[in-house]
């Protein structure tokens, strides 16, 4: 690997460091998650992903179909679609859906024995569903997070053979004090719903009762779960029809294949966006060991990217980087980037509680202090 991470000191904590020239366009790392989900409402909405690495679950061509609300529509170049039917599996107890046999084994060896509901029924109505229902009416779309992370990673730290290493992982991600993560559960929740954070820790105790996990169930050991994956969720999104996409473009095609091809893809995207609107994706959260230690700007020299199609990680230079240079993503989205130096660092202090001294902020240290609707870009009045 040609990175590292550094210690940069005490109040700023860690950060990932280029070892070597970096060229621009290259993959900095790849990771695997250790725990990922879909969205609560993004799977009720009938976004099938595998459960345990999120890859879509329909062909391409079904994919197109639910989002145009156009049953007969058929893709041409169906051989660049990946979604392999034949190897999807189920859980033999309660059914729930992987894309192989391999994520199968993996989620049962790593959580889901602990949470197959099938095996852990009481009283009919199972407590994770209660959970979930009441997580859905917290977390309304556009999700941005989703509880299930926590409870993957309780149930993950219980059928762990070494409960205190996995623990230590955890609380790896969490280092700071009380006062901060009370800060951040409540922005994390929002103002309407942060009264509800009781019901929401007395639900997941009755979901995966156990006493090994007992301090993260206590109303402080919740709440730096809740600030851990508020700050440190990735949101993760697939797309079969994506996929095919970008096969298609590969393929070695005439000069009238491609203009044909090429307004065939416009008008599904035209016709996906009049009949579902923005979400096209598959949708869920992860968490990452590695990719947690890279530290923000607002002109970062790297970014994220779902290369594999599923919620493995990819790493990207964005520039050129030097050696000893520090690698920087941005926390904040493309609308928000945009915004002004006030903005984007009000921003960043409400959600992950530090002021930004970015290369790009201290070159706009004399800018006027503007938050006003009148400066909000294109996209934000969209929303
Ligand atoms: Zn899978
Ligand atoms: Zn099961
Ligand atoms: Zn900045």
């Amino acid at each position: 690997m040609n990175i590292e991470v550094r210690l940069i000191d005490n109040s700023k904590g860690k950060g990932i460091f280029a070892t070597s020239y970096i060229p621009q366009g290259s993959i900095l790392f790849e990771e695997e998650p250790l725990v990922a989900c879909q969205f609560s409402w993004n799977a009720t909405c009938k976004y099938e992903a595998c459960d345990h690495c999120l890859r879509p679950l329909e062909t391409a061509q079904n994919n197109v179909r639910r989002l145009t609300g156009i049953s007969s529509l058929e893709l041409p170049y169906p051989e660049c679609c990946e979604t392999k039917k034949e190897d999807i599996t189920f859980c033999n107890l309660c059914a729930v859906k992987y894309c192989s046999e391999l994520c199968r084994v993996q989620a049962f060896n790593q959580y889901h024995k602990v949470l197959c509901i099938q095996t852990s029924y009481r009283n009919n109505v199972h407590p994770l569903e209660q959970l979930e229902d009441a997580w859905k009416k917290i977390h309304y779309p556009p999700e941005t997070s989703s509880i299930f992370l926590i409870v993957r990673l309780l149930a993950q730290t219980l059928q762990s053979s070494n409960k205190e290493h996995f623990t230590a992982q955890i609380l790896n991600f969490c280092h700071r004090s009380v006062n901060e993560d009370a800060a951040l559960a409540h922005k994390f929740l929002g103002e309407k719903f942060i009264g509800q954070v009781d019901s929401l820790r007395e639900l997941l105790r009755n979901a995966i009762p156990n006493e090994n996990i007992e301090h993260f169930l206590t109303p402080e050991g919740f709440q730096s779960l809740l600030a851990l994956i508020g700050t440190n969720g990735q949101g993760v999104g697939t797309s079969p029809f994506s996929v095919w996409r970008d096969n298609v473009y590969k393929l070695n095609l005439s000069t009238q294949d491609k203009e044909n091809i090429d307004n065939f893809i416009e008008k599904i995207y035209d016709d996906m966006f009049s009949h579902t609107g923005d979400f096209l994706n598959s949708e869920g959260v992860g968490l990452y060991k590695l990719q947690s230690c890279a530290n923000h700007s607002c002109e970062p020299n790297a970014e994220i990217q779902f290369l594999h199609n599923n919620s493995k990680l990819s790493l990207i230079a964005l520039k050129d980087i030097e050696p000893d240079e520090e690698i920087c993503i941005s926390y904040l989205d493309e609308c928000n980037i945009e915004r002004s130096r006030h903005s984007r660092r009000k921003t960043l202090m409400e959600n992950y509680l530090f002021a930004c001294e970015c290369p790009k902020c201290l070159s706009q240290i004399e800018d006027p202090d503007v938050t006003s609707e009148e400066e909000m870009s294109e996209c934000e009045i969209e929303d």
